[in-house]
């Protein structure tokens, strides 16, 4: 047996380096997700990328689920940010809360907000997962527009987004990755020149907001930073939605209600008590 096996080992391996896809699925899906996880973490980072483009998330997520908790979180902090919230949510969810439980705040956040709503709500439930975050009060609805991009190009796309966007008056430039890498205001696309390129009139020296920052402290960059709207991204900068001033507005009610509360609390304990 320990032999045929080696054999087929050195057939998936084989496949793997000549990037033949389907022997790759022929000779790997046929051995036990067990099998197929002890194979997998013998591979070179190189190699585990193909193998996540190779596999649909269903066939990942019974691999992960084969392998050392510990050893798990690696994987998934290098796969596609999208991919890997689908691979979450095609695993058992304590399975997927154990591995997130590994991660950082800002991770966690990430994955969740890029998960299906379902999958992402029965995982939340579970972990716990903290409101009051980023990623609890942005919306997705901004204008997106490209580098490569004319003024008039934009503006064209910006007119069809307009109805449906939450505020028009900036635009977040991204790459073919959906990574933020610009923002522009409405202002510069009105004065620029109809043949400008976006890239030559949007601004690198972008703010942004990682997902899991608190609420309290998003206020604090509204305050300190005074922009109508903050971008939200993720650990690896793709853009997941804005935060706008009025829904910032709630938040540092809500904060200076509680600190009054607080303040409240002390003044009565210093207060000598009638009793
Ligand atoms: P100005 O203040 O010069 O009159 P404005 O009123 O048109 O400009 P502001 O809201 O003050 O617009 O924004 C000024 C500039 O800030 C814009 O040109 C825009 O490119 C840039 N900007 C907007 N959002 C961000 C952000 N999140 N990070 C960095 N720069 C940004
Ligand atoms: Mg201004």
């Amino acid at each position: 047996y320990e032999e045929k096996y080696q054999e087929h080992w050195m057939k998936i391996e084989t496949a793997l380096e000549n990037e033949q896809l389907d022997e790759f699925r022929e000779q790997f899906l046929v051995i036990h997700p067990y099998d197929q996880a002890m194979f997998f973490i013998e591979q070179s980072k190189e190699n585990r990328l193909i193998i996540y483009s190779y596999l649909s998330p269903e066939e990942i997520a019974e691999i992960m689920i084969n392998i050392e908790l510990e050893d798990t979180k690696q994987y998934f902090i290098e796969m596609d940010p999208r991919f890997a919230a689908m691979v979450f949510s095609d695993m058992p969810a304590d399975d997927s809360v154990d591995i997130l439980n590994e991660m950082n705040k800002e991770e966690v956040a990430s994955f969740l907000t890029i998960m299906d709503k379902e999958a992402a709500d029965e995982i939340k439930q579970l972990l716990h997962y903290e409101e009051k975050t980023a990623g609890s009060i942005m919306t997705t609805e901004y204008v997106a527009v490209f580098k490569a991009q004319t003024a008039e190009q934009a503006m064209k796309h910006l007119k069809k987004e307009a109805p449906g966007a939450e505020t028009i008056y900036y635009l977040y430039v991204l790459n073919d990755d959906k990574q933020l890498v610009g923002v522009l205001s409405l202002r510069d696309l009105i004065i620029a020149n109809e043949s400008t390129m976006i890239e030559e009139i949007m601004s690198e020296k972008i703010v942004a907001v990682s997902v899991g920052k608190d609420q309290e402290e998003v206020a604090q960059m509204f305050r300190d930073y005074d922009f109508l709207a903050l971008p939200v991204v993720d650990f690896q900068n793709h853009l997941l939605g804005i935060i706008t001033v009025d829904d910032i507005l709630d938040v540092m009610e809500e904060e200076a209600s509680e600190d009054y509360s607080k303040l409240a609390a002390i003044s009565d304990k210093d207060q000598p008590s009638d009793t």
